[in-house]
């Protein structure tokens, strides 16, 4: 297994948040106390298909030690990093929580499906597969645990009816509705990303056509840009000397400095993004909407744009603007919403 890299909380989030410029509120206590120890602790793990990242959550939120490295490849890896997580605990936890990609039935943490890097772990009980003894494990899908986050302690605390949006590599959604994270029949509901956009669109990991994940996702973008590039329009931006193509980040800003096709794309990305959010305001009649994931790092840029076609367009039906907001824990919000189900779980938390 890759080397995992440990941080304690106070050296690893405050200059993540500090890069995303959202450091106004955090969940991230300034310092520890020796009372700390007597707060219930959990162990929230956020498995994606790059990266892993793991810490032990105090019941306010608060990340205590946390740790981050490659996806594992192998159910052993798995273990082997989760072990390792357990080990680092100095005072005993109520449990593991964990979020996966793709669909995780919650009661009994199975994996019914998870396309991609993760396919290893299709079929498993997370339970049986990360063998903790005694401690309880839970289990939910990545963007739930990440909206369960922010409903405990970020930026939907106390709200009954959320919607958030996660932009990353893919698009993950999750939904509250009257307090309750939907589910679904099988477990699919909240799939917000696998929304259809565009009738004729192209081929989605889903095996749907013209979802909005394929309209609008760090990977849409960057190849967006690229096709340009490869017919030779006029961009600024160019491949790295690794090879690399720009990131979204990247083409945010180019867009925002006058790069002709990196305004196209963005534009473009975020007329399918808004058109989305509007069915969304629609169809679910949220408090709050929240954007979380990598993509947010792109700030105001992102949001500003869609904001007066959003309250155009849900003017008459809503009569009223919803906030739209980023993501308040940032980088390691799906660890804490993951904790969070073992709180939940044990009626330590409520939504
Ligand atoms: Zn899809």
């Amino acid at each position: 297994m890759a080397r995992a890299v440990w941080s304690s909380a106070m050296a690893i989030l405050p200059s993540r948040i500090a890069q995303t410029r959202y450091n106004a509120q955090t969940i991230v206590s300034e310092k520890f106390t020796s009372a700390d120890a007597l707060e219930p602790l959990a162990i929230g793990v956020d498995i994606g298909g790059t990266g892993i990242k793991a810490a032990i959550v105090g019941l306010s939120g608060e990340l205590l030690d946390s740790v981050h490295a490659p996806s594992p490849r192998t159910i052993s890896g798995l273990q082997d990093f989760v072990h390792s997580v357990v080990k680092r605990a100095k005072t005993p936890v109520r449990g593991i929580g964990i979020g996966c990609k793709g669909i995780i039935d919650a009661n009994s943490t199975r994996v019914k499906s998870s396309p991609g890097d993760l396919s290893f772990l299709e079929g498993q009980l997370l339970s049986e597969v990360i063998g903790a003894g005694d401690l309880q494990v839970c289990a939910e899908n990545d963007a739930r645990v990440a909206l369960i986050g922010e409903v405990l302690w970020g930026s939907a605390r106390g709200k009954r009816n959320v919607v958030m949006l996660t932009l990353g590599t893919g698009v993950g959604g999750a939904v509250l509705v009257d307090g309750v994270i939907l589910h679904g029949a099988t477990g699919a509901a909240g799939h917000l990303g696998h929304t259809t956009i565009d009738p004729r669109g192209g081929l989605c990991i889903c095996g749907n056509y013209g979802c909005l994940e394929t309209h609008f996702s760090s990977r849409t973008i960057e190849s967006d840009y690229w096709a340009h590039m490869h017919r030779a329009a006029p961009a600024r931006l160019s491949i790295s000397r690794t090879g690399e193509v720009p990131n979204p980040e990247a083409i945010f800003r180019a867009a925002a400095e006058g790069d002709e096709c990196a305004r196209y794309v963005v534009d473009r990305a975020l007329d399918y993004l808004g058109a989305a959010l509007v069915s969304f305001l629609h169809t679910f009649d949220p408090e709050i909407f929240i954007l979380g994931g990598n993509i947010v790092a792109a700030g105001p840029q992102l949001i500003a744009p869609i904001q007066d076609r959003i309250a155009r367009r849900t003017r008459t039906l809503l009569g009223r603007e919803v906030p739209i907001v980023f993501q308040k824990i940032v980088g390691y919000g799906g660890v804490a919403g993951a904790a969070g189900l073992v709180f939940l779980k044990q009626n330590l938390l409520a939504i």
